[in-house]
């Protein structure tokens, strides 16, 4: 049987595990003391990726196949507009209707990894090189040595350059490349309000926001089955030292007192995260980034996945997924 690492524990590491453990036997190695990378559920909310759209048909498949289910992303109602000066209520023109998932995109990363028999899963064993040798690839961790016929690398491809040393080394066209492809919501921070009421609501509005003010520069309603809250993405701009207090003076400006008691803050700077960005990914992006890498460097030995690297919905939930298409030669 081939032995495969796979590198990284988000959802194109899971989702490759799922594909080859019938035929090889895998290990994959995930940095971070939980699986799921980007995907970050905390109770429910979702502090990574929450929507899914409806033309994505293979996370929708997925999904299903899963046993967990998709409902629309609550839009009823006015959104809100705030500038410096004022805050006006308008009806947004509508746009194609994204779906979330009721228990969290975490649920989905809980159910992917329930699936795997066979797979080794190291969590917080960090993988610091790659020296290709005897036909194969001795690779070092930050607590062992293992030798693989073929390593599957999922990394953002910034974050490959930055934390992974290769021997031979990558050559430095790659190494250009590799540098200039931007993490995907690597430069965003994002957080979730629980209250104990969904009061916007009933006030007739649906949650969505726009404000110039910050230091949420747009807002969602994130309420679960049982639960409400509404998510923001923090504006690049913002001191996030006292990001809690801008938060609640933020929803002061919008809600004033009809806004219920917040009982629960939560807050991803995804900037910060070392296992997903790096400097340069810092900063915002103006459009969505052309996707997609090919890539012939140790060819029949190493692979890159991950979404970054899909030329289809690059970037997405579904372009993770995508990238897998890359490995089907390894199943047979
Ligand atoms: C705030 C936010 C909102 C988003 N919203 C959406 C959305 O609404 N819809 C959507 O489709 N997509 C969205 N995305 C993008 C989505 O999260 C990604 O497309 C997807 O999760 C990428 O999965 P991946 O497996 O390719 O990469 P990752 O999830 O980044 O997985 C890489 C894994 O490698 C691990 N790792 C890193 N370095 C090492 C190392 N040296 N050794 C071992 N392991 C290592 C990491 O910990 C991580 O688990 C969002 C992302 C963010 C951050």
């Amino acid at each position: 049987m081939k032995k495969i690492a796979i590198i990284g524990g988000g959802l194109s590491g899971l989702y490759a595990a799922t594909l080859l453990e019938n035929n090889c036997s895998v290990t994959l190695f995930e940095a971070r003391d939980r699986l799921g990378g980007r995907v970050y559920s905390v109770e429910g909310f979702d502090l990574g990726p929450s929507w899914i759209w409806p033309h994505q048909n293979r996370i929708i498949e997925l999904i299903r196949s899963l046993g967990l289910n998709i409902f629309r992303q609550y839009r009823s109602g006015e959104a809100l507009y705030e500038t410096p000066q004022e805050i006006q209520r308008f009806n947004p023109a509508p746009n194609a209707p994204s779906g979330r998932i009721i228990e969290g995109l975490g649920a989905l990363i809980d159910q992917l990894a329930c699936r795997l028999v066979t797979t080794q899963i190291n969590l917080g064993e960090t993988v610091q090189m790659l020296v290709y040798n005897n036909d194969q690839i001795l690779l070092t961790t930050n607590k062992d040595e293992y030798r693989f016929d073929h390593v599957i690398i999922t990394l953002p491809p910034r974050l490959t350059l930055q934390s992974l040393r290769f021997d031979p080394p990558l050559p430095t066209k790659l190494q250009n490349h590799f540098a200039s492809i931007p993490t995907w919501m690597g430069h965003s921070a994002k957080c979730v309000i629980e209250f104990e009421t969904p009061f916007w609501r009933e006030m007739g509005l649906s949650g969505f926001c726009f404000s110039h003010s910050g230091p949420m520069g747009e807002i969602h309603d994130a309420c679960t089955y049982d639960r409400y809250a509404l998510f923001g993405f923090i504006r690049s701009d913002t001191d996030m030292r006292t990001i809690e207090l801008q938060v609640r003076q933020q929803l002061q400006r919008l809600f004033g007192e009809t806004a219920s008691p917040i009982i629960g803050f939560h807050c991803v700077d995804w900037r910060q995260e070392q296992f997903t960005s790096v400097k340069t990914d810092a900063l915002p992006l103006s459009i969505h980034p052309n996707y997609g890498l090919e890539c012939d460097y140790l060819n029949d030995k190493l692979t890159f996945i991950g979404t970054e690297t899909s030329y289809h919905e690059g970037g997405y939930l579904e372009g993770a997924l995508a990238s897998t298409d890359k490995i089907r030669h390894l199943i047979t």
